[in-house]
């Protein structure tokens, strides 16, 4: 069963008895509750304690009288809105203003017609909570508008209103200082003015973003929308007018955050694909395709001590060094950076940032600039050294260029055709690619690849995979004495799915796409175990193996190195790390730094191709090496061209003088093993001697020695040899 709903109260104040027990009797009968007071002081107590839903009350009383006891009920603040029904004598219509005056609802005569009561008491009650219902909605009202910064108003014959506090509701902060003024052009800024005085006297809807001047000189942004309605008869505009300023400027930041990139202010990817969506479909119906330049900013070749801020650091100054070079007055274009809507902005070229490690030139009109020349100019300016705190620091920047010619008239078709070209160009270690369709074909291709490589490294320190890389060991054979006194591991990849792949493809993949560091690890363990099974085997070797530019550049490489060996059970002593000069181009010094220490823990240090690069006489003078690797291309030449045979004996002479041992590589013929009997020091390694192999292969080069089948008499050298291969022949 439903709860009776609570029983309207009602206090009765007369100083009658009689009334009051036919009142609180009649009352009581028609379902109300009935407080009772007999005279005024005790009615305006009661009042206050009981906060009745209606009150009756007598006029005439002694002490307190009726009218007295209303002004004090209303006074306070719950009495405020407490209906009071006075009684007066009938035709004392002197009293009843007299009780309206002082606050009083309604009036009822007295001798009390009592069947009507309960009625004329229900009807009063209804109407209060009716008003009361009212007040609250309007109070809620002007809440939610003073809240939203939303006045209202209208126009009609009599000219235009405010509905409400427009100083109040708009501007609550210097409500104080505006005047409400009955006008609103009187707060519109001036220029905006006529706009707004148009919209007024013209009976038909309107919407408006327009400024407002305060009496205290501040501008503030409002939005206002109008229609009309029918007011018997004649038409009325009404409208409201909504303070948007913050609004607005909330947009403004959350546009500056999406359309510009925090580190380089630059514009951001969304605002490129907007401002590209909009000038390309420009480009198809004007004709004139835009050009469009991606600069890949590869920061593979920063060493690995470079801070992220420091990176940050040098990123922006590669942005910054873009904008100054556009700008700058040697190219035929303008740059001027967009700020703000990214649909409204008209520059004729633009620079962007759609990615961490990329920067997009986006030329608006293809035929006013060449685009290639523009790109060569960016790169060179790139090349140069970045000065980021303590680091000199070189980056590699393949720019990409492609067309809306080419490529059509979709952003992303676009973006994608110059990134594929920048992709090339970094491939092909050029400084500028321009995109066509074979490039997009190689650029998937590449970008295959690298997945792949990516994978296989990956599959790596997964145990429940079969290793695709393995290591293959080439003997190194001292040239007088026959004995093997070291092997050369290289690496060999057999992927699951396909043909074995040459490390001469995937190593400078692996050095790309950062994968080198978990393979050179992985591989460096392999070769360690196997260098520690060597000595098990009562045959301890030498075992060299090849480290990229990039691993040693990583932070903590020789930590790892010594950590490597130490966990296989090999002896840093028999270890040689083989660097080319690529290894030291980007840091010197720190470079120089990682090979004194790996080579003061015992491994030996040998420069891998010697002679083909620039400076190799410097870096034998300045690195610690212990071994020097001739290079094929001069051992090729041996006995064929004179320059290579005299390069061949003048790294002789200089390695003798300087203590540092010499291995020839790529030894195939008798005829070079012929000619380097004059050097009984020197190593040989090659295709005849051996090609790499498995471990297993080894064992005859461990154990025995090997007979070079070459007459070595020292007498002249004939050009036309068999190349008869030599044999290992096992130690008696
Ligand atoms: P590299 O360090 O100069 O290695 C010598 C390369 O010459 C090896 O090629 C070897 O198989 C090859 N070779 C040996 N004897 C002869 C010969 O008589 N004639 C000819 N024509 N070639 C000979 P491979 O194994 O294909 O390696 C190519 C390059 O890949 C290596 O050049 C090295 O730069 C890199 N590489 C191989 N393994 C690794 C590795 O484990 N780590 C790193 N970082 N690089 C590696
Ligand atoms: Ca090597
Ligand atoms: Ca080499």
């Amino acid at each position: 069963m439903l709860a009776d709903p609570p029983r309207p109260r009602v206090l009765i104040v007369d100083d009658d008895d009689m009334t009051r027990l036919l009142a609180t009797e009649t009352l009581e009968g028609a379902g109300f509750e009935v407080f009772e007071a007999a005279d005024g002081a005790a009615g305006v107590a009661a009042h206050a304690e009981l906060t009745p839903d209606l009150m009756l009350l007598d006029v005439n009383m002694p002490g307190l009288d009726g009218y007295g006891v209303c002004a004090q009920v209303r006074a306070r603040p719950e009495g405020s809105a407490t209906p009071i029904l006075v009684m007066t004598a009938l035709d004392d219509v002197d009293a009843v203003e007299r009780a309206f005056a002082a606050g009083a609802t309604d009036f009822l005569t007295k001798p009390l017609n009592l069947p009507l009561l309960a009625h004329r008491v229900r009807y009063l009650l209804r109407a209060a909570q009716a008003f009361h219902d009212e007040r609250e909605q309007a109070q809620v009202l002007a809440r939610v508008q003073r809240l939203a910064r939303l006045a209202h108003w209208r126009v009609d014959v009599a000219g235009f209103a405010w509905a409400c506090d427009v100083g109040a509701v708009l501007w609550p902060e210097v409500a104080a200082s505006v005047p409400a003024p009955r006008s609103l052009l009187a707060l519109v800024h001036p220029d905006d003015r006529d706009m707004v005085a148009t919209a007024l006297t013209t009976t038909a809807p309107h919407q408006l973003d327009y400024r407002m001047v305060l009496p205290d000189g501040s501008e503030r942004l409002v939005r206002q929308d109008a229609e009309v309605i029918d007011d018997a008869g004649r038409p009325v505009l009404i409208g409201a007018t909504q303070d948007v300023t913050e609004q607005r400027a909330a947009e403004r930041r959350i546009a500056q955050l999406a359309f510009f990139d925090d580190l380089t202010g630059l514009p951001s990817r969304a605002f490129l694909h907007r401002f590209l969506r909009r000038v390309l479909l420009d480009a198809r119906a004007g004709g004139t395709p835009v050009t469009l330049i991606s600069i890949g900013i590869a920061l593979g070749a920063v060493p690995g001590t470079v801070s992220p801020t420091d990176r940050d650091e040098l990123r922006r100054a590669i942005a910054a060094r873009v904008v100054e070079h556009v700008r700058g007055a040697d190219l035929d274009l303008r740059l001027d950076q967009p700020v703000g809507d990214p649909d409204a902005w008209a520059g004729g070229a633009l620079l962007a940032r759609p990615g961490s490690d990329e920067l997009v030139l986006v030329l608006r009109d293809a035929r006013a600039v060449d685009p290639e020349p523009v790109a060569t100019r960016i790169a060179a300016a790139l090349a140069v050294g970045y000065r980021i705190g303590d680091h000199e620091l070189f980056v590699t920047s393949p720019l990409g260029i492609a067309t809306s010619d080419d490529s059509g008239d979709d952003p992303r078709t676009l973006i994608e055709h110059a990134r594929a070209a920048s992709h090339q160009a970094r491939v092909a270690a050029l400084p500028v690619h321009r995109f066509s369709a074979d490039v997009l074909r190689a650029a998937r291709r590449s970008a295959e690849f690298e997945r792949r490589v990516r994978t296989a490294v990956a599959h790596l320190a997964d145990p429940t995979r079969v290793p695709e890389f393995t290591l293959y060991y080439q003997p190194k054979v001292e040239r007088g004495s026959g004995r093997t006194v070291g092997v050369e591991a290289l690496m060999r990849w057999f992927p699951a799915d396909g043909p074995p792949i040459s490390p001469g493809d995937f190593i400078p993949v692996a050095e790309r796409s950062n994968a080198i560091s978990q393979l050179g690890d992985w591989l460096l363990h392999q070769a360690c175990a196997q260098g520690a099974a060597w000595v098990q085997a009562g045959t301890p070797i030498h075992v060299a193996v090849n480290v990229s530019p990039r691993q040693l550049r990583s932070v903590g490489f020789v930590e790892r190195v010594v950590a490597i060996a130490a966990a296989a059970g090999f002896d840093l002593g028999l270890l040689e790390i083989e660097i080319t000069e690529h290894a030291t181009v980007d840091d010197f010094d720190q470079a120089a730094a990682v090979l004194h220490a790996l080579r003061a823990r015992g491994a030996r240090i040998v420069l891998d191709d010697f002679g083909v690069g620039q400076s190799s006489l410097a870096y034998v003078a300045r690195l610690p090496v212990d071994v020097i690797k001739i290079d094929r291309t001069f051992v090729a030449g041996l006995g064929r061209d004179p320059v290579s045979g005299a390069i061949v004996s003048a790294v002789m002479a200089m390695a003798e003088a300087l203590d540092i041992t010499v291995v020839v590589e790529g030894v195939e013929t008798a005829q070079q093993v012929r000619m380097l009997g004059r050097y009984p020091a020197c190593e040989i390694q090659g295709y005849y001697c051996a090609r790499p192999a498995p471990p297993a292969d080894l064992a005859p080069f461990l154990t025995g020695s090997f007979a070079w089948n070459v007459d070595d008499d020292g007498g002249p050298i004939e050009i036309a040899v068999d190349d008869v291969p030599g044999e290992v022949v096992l130690a008696s």
